[in-house]
C-alpha cells in the first residue's frame, strides 16, 4: 500500500457496530488517516445487553481486537460538530479536525415521561451504563423477586425470556400486540402461548392464575425445543385484553435482525 504525505483526515464519531466497521473498512484505502472517537475504552455489543443483565453472556470486547491497525481510538464525547469549520469538539475540550466525518452515535432510550415513575424507578436495558445499574439491583434483590420488564417488542421479550431461563419470576408489559414489528406469522414463532393469563382486562381483574389451560401449540413446541420446558412457567405476558400469550422461551432473530446478531 502506497503511503499519502498528505492523507485525509476521516473522523468516525461513535464506535459501535457501524463505527467500528467503517473505521476498519476504511483502512483499505491508504489516502485516509482515521480517528474513531468513543466515549468508553471498551466496545459495547448492544445485541448482548440483556444477556449481560441476566448474567448468561458478557458485553464488551476490547478494541484491541477488533480495531485494525492504523485505526486511531480516541476515548472521549463528541459534543459539538463545526461542519463549515470541519471540526468536532470533543467532551475532554479537544478538538479533532476533519475532512470527512462518520456520524455513527447510535440510538439512545428516552423513558417515556408520560408513565409516572418510570424515570425515578424503572432501569433501562438499552444502553450500557444502565444495563449495569440493572444487573447489580438484580443482584441485590432476592432471586425470586419478581421483575417486571416493560415493553413487548425484540428487546423486551429477548430480555423476559433471558431472565426468565436463569429462573427469575418475570412478567413482560406489553401493549395490544407483543412483537409489534413483526409480521403475523413470525409473530407467532416468536411468542408461542405458553400459558393463559389474563390481566387487568375487559371483564375484570382475574389474577395472574386467571386461565392455567395449556395450550396445545405450546406442548408442541416444548417437543421440538430442549429449552422451551424450562421457559414455559417463567414468563409471562400481562397486556390489555384477555386470553393473553406468554413469551416461553428466547425467541430467534427475526430475518431482519439476524445479521446482527451472528458472531463476528
Ligand atoms: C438488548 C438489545 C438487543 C438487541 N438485539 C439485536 C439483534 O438481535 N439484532 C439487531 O440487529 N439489533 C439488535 N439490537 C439493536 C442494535 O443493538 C442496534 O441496532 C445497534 O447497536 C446499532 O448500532 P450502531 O453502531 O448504529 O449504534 P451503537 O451500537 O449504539 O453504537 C453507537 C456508539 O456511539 C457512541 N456514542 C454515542 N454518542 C456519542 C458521542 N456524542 N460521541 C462519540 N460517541 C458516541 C455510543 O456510546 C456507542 O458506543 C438490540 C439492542 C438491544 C438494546
Amino acid at each position: 500500500m502506497t503511503e499519502h504525505s498528505n492523507p485525509s483526515k476521516v473522523v468516525v464519531l461513535g464506535g459501535g457496530y457501524a463505527g467500528t466497521l467503517a473505521a476498519n473498512r476504511l483502512r483499505t484505502r491508504a489516502d485516509v488517516d482515521i480517528t474513531l472517537v468513543n466515549p468508553r475504552p471498551e466496545f459495547v455489543e448492544r445485541i448482548r445487553l440483556h444477556q449481560f443483565v441476566a448474567r448468561t453472556g458478557t458485553a464488551t470486547l476490547d478494541y484491541g481486537t477488533l480495531l485494525g491497525k492504523g485505526v486511531h481510538l480516541v476515548v472521549d464525547t463528541a459534543t459539538r460538530i463545526d461542519t463549515a469549520g470541519r471540526t468536532v469538539r470533543l467532551a475532554s475540550g479537544r478538538t479533532l479536525d476533519y475532512d470527512y466525518l462518520v456520524y455513527a452515535v447510535g440510538s439512545t432510550s428516552a423513558t417515556p415521561a408520560a408513565v409516572p415513575g418510570a424515570a425515578e424507578l424503572a432501569l433501562s436495558v438499552a444502553e450500557f451504563e444502565s444495563a449495569r445499574r440493572l444487573r447489580a439491583r438484580l443482584e441485590e434483590v432476592p432471586r425470586d423477586a419478581p421483575v417486571t420488564v416493560v415493553g413487548g417488542g425484540l428487546t423486551g421479550i429477548e430480555t423476559a425470556a433471558e431472565l426468565a431461563e436463569r429462573g427469575r419470576r418475570v412478567t413482560l408489559v406489553c401493549g395490544r400486540t407483543l412483537a409489534p414489528s413483526l409480521g403475523a406469522p413470525v409473530r407467532g414463532q416468536v411468542a408461542d402461548p405458553a400459558r393463559c393469563h389474563r390481566a387487568r382486562g375487559r371483564r375484570g381483574d382475574r389474577g395472574p392464575a386467571g386461565c392455567r389451560r395449556p395450550c396445545r401449540r405450546f406442548r408442541r413446541r416444548c417437543d421440538a425445543s430442549e429449552r422451551a420446558d424450562r421457559l414455559g412457567g417463567g414468563v409471562r405476558r400481562a397486556g390489555a385484553g384477555g386470553g393473553e400469550r406468554a413469551a416461553h422461551r428466547r425467541p430467534r432473530p427475526a430475518a431482519h435482525r439476524r445479521d446482527a446478531d451472528q458472531p463476528r
